[in-house]
């Protein structure tokens, strides 16, 4: 069985390395010949867009998936014509564009901040009016990693943060003053069988994911972030892995965002839980029985950005996992993680200190 996967980036890299034990092959379709997953499978030089690339891929392949989600949907039905794709097209779709994403959340009553479709000034001032400061200012498409988006925190604001990001089309989100920020990773298999990890908790900087905590134990919690994961799924008629980020705002979930995909904030599950969440995006795709989804531990994940920390100085802390994804160093960018897995939270705490005064400042 070979697995064409849109995007060769650190996740298809971690997808390929997972599906190996399960005699998958893989083939990835980038734009970079020398993306991570050209290091573990034959990389399909081409843009995302381009049929003749796709066909080159689909050509090859049995069945394909993508780990990234700027892929045009355009591309994506063009392969549908042939192939299986998963997750389905239409979840890319949505999650590609913040509007459709929030306007979904709240058809399926799944609780996401108040927000307003900006596409001029004049919209810009009445929709602060209406959700008043701060309120966050966000380009609907291709924003990630707290790209494109600006904080709207007095009158003055208002015309920067338009003439920052006006010229695309914008959503206007009212501040939450969250507690935490927590997500929900899960699978469905095309035979309809989910499971979902527990849920973990996120810290960010500068919009970018620095450590995930997991599991994050909070029985009511992860009652009502499973409720909404298996309510998109269902939704979707969805296969594969499906990631959604929430606030935690007065001890309850409001959705941010969902990502139809293997996600950073599941990176632990490779040496955190029973099955990863990369092996189970595979079973899922292919309508294998889910892998169990329970933590063998308590983990934590930690991102290496802009540039890795001491190897060698790292490796020496007891039970570190660590990943290199083999990307020039570049400020803001991903370029590999560490996990660590203890016996309990007070421990894998002293070993998350232990790492943090080794990253660079
Ligand atoms: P996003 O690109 O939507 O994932 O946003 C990146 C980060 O910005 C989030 O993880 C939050 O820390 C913050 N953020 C985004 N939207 C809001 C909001 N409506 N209220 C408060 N913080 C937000």
């Amino acid at each position: 069985m070979k697995i064409g996967v849109i995007g060769a980036g650190q996740l298809g890299r971690m997808l390929a390395l997972a599906g190996y034990p399960l005699a998958l092959q893989f083939r990835f379709l980038d734009s970079s010949a020398d993306s991570p997953g050209g290091q573990v499978a034959p990389i399909v030089t081409g843009a995302f867009d381009d049929p003749q690339s796709l066909e080159r891929l689909a050509a090859d392949v049995d069945i394909v998936t993508y780990e990234f989600e700027n892929v045009p949907v355009s591309a994506l039905q063009q392969v549908s014509q042939t192939h299986a794709v998963h997750p389905p097209v239409d979840a890319l779709r949505v999650s590609q564009d913040r509007l459709l994403e929030k306007q979904l959340f709240e058809k399926l009553r799944i609780p996401t901040p108040p927000f307003r479709a900006v596409e001029s000034l004049d919209e810009l001032r009445a929709a602060v009016r209406e959700l008043g400061y701060p309120s966050v200012l966000k380009t609907r498409r291709l924003g990630y990693d707290g790209k494109g988006q600006r904080y709207i925190r007095k009158p003055t604001d208002v015309e920067a943060a338009w003439s920052a990001l006006g010229s695309a089309p914008l959503i206007l989100e009212g501040f939450v003053d969250f507690e935490r920020e927590v997500s929900v990773v899960g699978a469905r298999s095309t035979t309809g069988e989910v499971r979902a990890y527990p849920i973990v908790a996120n810290t960010h900087r500068d919009g970018i994911l620095r450590v995930t905590l997991a599991p994050h134990r909070h029985p009511t919690l992860q009652k009502a972030a499973e409720m909404h994961l298996k309510r998109v799924m269902k939704h979707f008629d969805y296969a594969g892995v499906l990631t959604i980020e929430f606030f935690v705002q007065r001890g309850r979930l409001v959705a941010n965002e969902m990502a139809p995909r293997v996600h950073n904030s599941g990176h632990w599950t490779i040496e955190g839980a029973i099955t990863s969440q990369f092996e189970n995006h595979l079973r899922a795709i292919l309508g294998l029985p889910l892998g169990d989804t329970a933590p063998v531990g308590h983990a934590a994940m930690i991102n290496f950005i802009g540039q890795l920390p001491p190897r060698d100085d790292l490796l020496g802390v007891p039970g570190l996992h660590w990943h290199d994804y083999g990307k020039a160093p570049r400020p803001g960018r991903k370029i590999g993680h560490c996990t660590v897995v203890a016996a309990s939270a007070v421990e894998r705490d002293r070993l998350v200190r232990k790492v943090m005064r080794k990253m660079p400042r």
